[in-house]
């Protein structure tokens, strides 16, 4: 089973390996700078060959990097929209050091935008950004639908797919409590969920699950994590998540309200019900 959770990047990559080491995981996901800011800190090549080296020697799975937050490439501001295209840009030339991992990121929130805008204006940030010959694959989160966030349907991530011209590098993250908050009914129907995914979609761009129960209920569009069982998805949910067999393979990414150790402890849970 390839697990982990997010890790702080706060005192750097190496401790970053440290503690994913620590809770026993096999995979982990950060943040590429400042979650709330733009700023990356200086980083060297050499130091981002010394953590591709570290990953290979401890055999990590590949691992998520996870744009900030401020990321927004369908604002209607066009100066927020170049500073999340820099910092798209920047932080995918510098994963190359770094190769075959996943590069995560939240649409956007169109503001007053329509659709249709927001998502040519992503797509074409994107197509931009990506490059022949990139060893990253750059996924698309799929969103609770909080405010006016892009991607709270698959229809609305197939759009912007569709618009993007390097499909191999393009994918998407399932994060469950966001498509539950967004109205996927992963608990009484995973299967049909999955096969919707699947026509709208199609499962060969799902690269990643952000495993998460969520503390409001179905279609409630709130985007408020909530402990794996202690939320309304429920851990028989979770049993059956990681265990489907077009999930099973998929690395799983925790982001729980909760510390090193608490992470510790439910990827331990999380194993010990994987089949
Ligand atoms: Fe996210
Ligand atoms: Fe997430
Ligand atoms: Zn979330």
């Amino acid at each position: 089973m390839k697990i982990g959770a997010h890790i702080s990047i706060a005192k750097g990559y190496k401790q970053m390996v440290k503690d994913a080491l620590s809770i026993k995981a096999n995979t982990f996901q950060f943040f590429s700078r400042n979650p709330r800011g733009s700023k990356s800190k200086e980083v060297s090549p050499e130091e981002l060959i010394e953590f591709h080296n570290l990953l290979k020697e401890n055999n990590f799975a590949e691992v998520l990097v996870h744009a900030p937050y401020t990321m927004n490439l369908c604002s209607e501001k066009k100066e927020t929209r170049e500073v999340s295209f820099n910092m798209l840009f920047d932080d995918l030339r510098k994963m190359e050091f770094y190769p075959n991992n996943l590069y995560n990121f939240h649409p956007g929130s169109k503001l007053k935008q329509d659709l249709e805008t927001a998502v040519s204006q992503i797509s074409s940030a994107l197509n931009k950004a990506l490059f022949e010959g990139m060893k990253t694959t750059v996924l698309l989160e799929t969103m609770a639908g909080k405010g006016s966030e892009v991607g709270k349907t698959f229809n609305e991530i197939k759009s912007i797919i569709d618009k993007v011209e390097l499909k191999s590098n393009i994918g998407v993250c399932i994060d469950t409590c966001h498509i539950w908050d967004g109205g996927y009914d992963i608990v009484n129907d995973l299967d049909g969920v999955l096969k919707e995914f699947d026509e709208i979609i199609g499962l060969k761009y799902l690269k990643a699950i952000h495993i998460n129960d969520s503390l409001n209920p179905i279609n409630s569009h709130k985007d408020r994590h909530a402990l794996i069982g202690e939320g309304n998805i429920g851990l028989d949910a979770f049993k059956k998540i990681i265990n489907h067999p077009h999930l099973k393979d998929k690395p799983f990414f925790l982001e729980t309200p909760t510390d090193l150790e608490g992470h510790k402890k439910e990827i331990e849970m999380l194993k010990s019900y994987y089949n």
